[in-house]
């Protein structure tokens, strides 16, 4: 592999129902994480969301083409939610990819399978993992205090 080849960007779902201004740039739309999906693909990835995290943000569009949104993590401090802010491309059209079902939902801490877990786990304060006590909201948790 090329030594200059950079960090490849996690995919992880997002709900493209959701698009805002960006936070740091309105000139830049955005996608709202807050849904299970989205929480789901940064657990199993190991990835807690941090300002400036390269990602790459997917959508079902049809059957043949997905949607798909290219660009970093940023907090939204007055919405208190996470965004992916897209780069200059905004939203784009991509051949369909893997669609297979994710069941799994894995610890971002420990990396232990946490069962029984459904959506409604993504309510406030979240469900703690059965063995290390974090979160199941950990990915989801705020920056600190500027
Ligand atoms: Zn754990």
């Amino acid at each position: 592999m090329n030594d200059n080849t950079p960090m490849p960007a996690t995919r992880i779902y997002a709900d493209f129902n959701g698009l805002v201004d960006g936070p740091r740039n309105p000139q830049r739309l955005a996608v709202v994480l807050d849904t299970w999906g989205s929480l789901r693909d940064l657990a199993n990835a190991g990835l807690i969301l941090r300002e400036g995290l390269p990602l790459i943000a997917v959508d079902w569009s049809d059957d043949e083409e997905d949607l798909e949104g290219h660009g970093t993590a940023q907090y939204d401090h007055d919405a208190q939610w996470w965004v992916i802010e897209f780069d200059e491309l905004g939203v784009r059209y991509v051949p369909a990819g893997d669609r297979s079902l994710v069941n799994e939902f894995l610890c971002v801490q420990c990396r232990l399978p946490i069962r029984g877990l459904s959506s409604s786990a993504i309510c406030k304060p979240g469900q703690p993992c059965p063995y290390c006590g974090t979160s199941v909201l950990g990915p989801f948790m705020p920056p600190p205090a500027p």
